[in-house]
């Protein structure tokens, strides 16, 4: 038994088995056949097609009801390619008149085609070199006996109630395990507020990041406990502590039942102040759950991860379709918050100056839509024609200036233009609104409250670019201080803005789930929190246990402190009043 420590996230524990990801790359063999050996590299490598197409066609049985109509056209696509006469017919060519092995040819063969591709001025055939790797690489992986672990289009493993073990996950990753029955995952690197920690949140998943270690230690299939609160993972437990785990795991169990009963009650303070509870959600799975809680709406949809593992960025009709679906199962108002991609969440498609999003001071969220409009406009469009089928609005994310709030502004008008030319309906009152998450914004919140119809804050990023803490860096994790007094001083700033404006003002980053903080927020006169479904009845319950006419005494305290440890004991007061 061995037991190792980094940040936990959720307050949930899973009990599993490990699965180990090994992301092992492809080496390339090169040997010279004799005559003798050709039929038999022949028939080793036509042996390896068919079992590649037969991993196919259980990929397509295997199809959950809910996925992707892509997913299946994705699927036949690349069983097409494995027969097509190109790859098979060149490659077994190549073995018998160049005497090689069928890995050397097989590659030989895919890297021609990706050149032709590469050459087609057409976006869409340029893109399919892509398919010709992936084809090639599956057929390589079987001719290797190469068993890779990795969370991708090449796993088509039973992971139900397996605990995933890895350096790192990318929220591209995590997401790919949204659709799986996984228990949990615990990784070397990472923090706590990174996209991939928020995704787990939002699978009601515990799970621990920055053992710093847990690579080394554990083996596939050894039993972990994770201990999403603490922050704990126990490596082959023995009786006594897996028995004690259990029966924390029914009272977490019994704790929730409680919970539950809080689902119709009216969100209001003890002094009867109306708290509005609204969700984070990042598909429409998680709608779902929102409803079972019975959040107001949609606070925050997070639009990014429908263009994730994907080739393509999806089309007008494909969003409008999503975001028609989402608004008509939430049945409340929804915030559609526009294409935030950059620092920790990327792409797998190219666009140009992809490299500069990747820094979290990059071309990231707005800064990048505004660049690529061909990628903006669609989604544009799609979020307005989804608003004539329920209360939509549009989120603009990490505005840092009047420019970039003007620009847009220009651009929905346009749209909304060409939408009513070509009478197509959509709501044309729907409100804009911007994520209050970087600093310059929140020194602003006053004149930005002017141009917009209501303000979000992004604690997240806030935290981040206000105390320069990259916040996936576990380095620098320690400093992330929500309670710092210039991050509180600047939330401060915003809720008052919007109240001098008379427009909504939320907060939708973690700290709004976070129920160590919900009492300081509502001293600081929030009214609206968004955050993932999970924390929402938890919420719920300091809220309704919260008197705002007894917070502001400590809450000032807190907010104008100049020593951190005393801010954290007031803290602490504050929410044993
Ligand atoms: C935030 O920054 O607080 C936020 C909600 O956005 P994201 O976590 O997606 O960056
Ligand atoms: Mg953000």
């Amino acid at each position: 038994m061995l037991s190792l420590f980094g940040s936990g996230i959720g307050r949930g524990i899973a009990i599993g088995q490990a699965y180990v990801l090994k992301n092992s790359d492809i080496e390339i063999p090169h040997s010279s056949l004799e005559q003798a050996e050709v039929t038999t590299e022949v028939k080793r490598f036509r042996s390896a097609i068919l079992t590649t197409e037969n991993t196919y066609k259980a990929l397509l049985e295997n199809l959950p009801k809910d996925a992707p109509k892509e997913s299946a056209a994705f699927i036949n696509a690349h069983m097409l390619m494995l027969r097509d006469p190109m790859i098979m017919d060149t490659s077994i060519k190549i073995i018998r008149t160049e005497m090689v092995n069928a890995e050397y040819a097989l590659q030989t063969q895919a890297d021609t085609l990706i050149k032709v591709f590469e050459q087609m001025q057409d976006a869409y055939l340029r893109a399919k070199k892509a398919d010709v790797q992936h084809v090639t690489n599956r057929v390589l992986r079987n001719l290797l006996k190469i068993v890779s672990h990795s969370l991708d289009e090449f796993n088509d493993e039973n992971l139900d109630g397996k605990i995933i073990v890895g350096k790192d996950l990318s929220p591209a990753e995590t997401i790919f395990i949204k659709d799986r029955k996984v228990a949990s995952f615990v990784t070397d690197l990472g923090s706590q507020i990174s996209h991939t920690a928020i995704i787990a949140r939002s699978l009601k998943m515990p799970a621990v990041v920055g053992l710093h270690g847990s690579t080394r230690y554990i083996k596939d299939n050894d039993v972990l406990i994770v201990d999403g609160m603490r922050g704990i993972i126990i490596i082959n437990p023995s009786d006594k502590i897996l028995r004690e785990y259990k029966a924390r795991q029914s009272k977490i169990r019994a704790r929730q039942r409680e919970l539950n009963t809080l689902t119709k009650k009216a969100s209001k303070t003890v002094d009867g102040v109306r708290i509005q509870l609204l969700g984070n959600i990042e598909n429409a799975k998680d709608a779902k759950a929102l409803n079972k809680v019975n959040a107001a709406g949609v606070g925050l949809y997070r639009t990014e991860y429908l263009f994730m593992n994907r080739e393509q960025a999806p089309n007008e009709a494909e969003q409008f379709r999503e975001y028609k679906r989402i608004a008509i199962s939430v049945a409340k108002p929804v915030v559609i918050r526009t294409l935030d991609i950059g620092g920790d969440k990327q792409l797998d498609f190219n666009y140009p100056n992809k490299q500069s999003s990747e820094s979290p001071l990059g071309l990231r969220a707005v800064r990048m839509c505004l660049n690529h409009i061909e990628i903006f406009k669609p989604q544009l469009r799609a979020i307005l024609r989804a608003s004539a089928f329920g209360k939509v609005s549009i989120m603009i994310p990490m505005v840092s200036n009047f420019d970039e709030i003007d620009q847009v502004l220009t651009i929905i008008k346009q749209t909304k233009m060409e939408l009513k030319a070509e009478g197509i309906s959509f709501d044309s009152r729907i409100k804009v609104g911007g994520m209050i998450e970087v600093p310059a914004a929140a020194i602003m919140a006053d004149l930005f409250a002017q141009k917009l119809d209501f303000l979000s804050i992004g604690t997240n990023d806030l935290i981040q670019y206000t105390l320069a803490i990259d916040r996936v860096d576990d380095a620098v994790n320690h400093l992330y201080d929500p309670i710092h007094p210039a991050v509180l001083q600047l939330i401060k700033q915003v809720i008052r803005a919007g109240k001098k404006a008379d427009i909504p003002v939320s907060l939708c980053g973690e700290m709004a789930g976070n129920i160590s903080y919900t009492r300081l927020l509502l001293g600081l006169g929030l009214k609206n929190f968004s955050m993932d479904a999970t924390y929402l009845l938890d919420v719920k319950d300091r809220i309704l246990k919260a008197d705002t006419s007894k917070l502001r005494y400590l809450v000032g305290k807190i907010v104008s402190s100049d020593n951190p440890s005393e801010a954290r004991d007031y803290l602490v007061k504050l929410n044993q009043l």
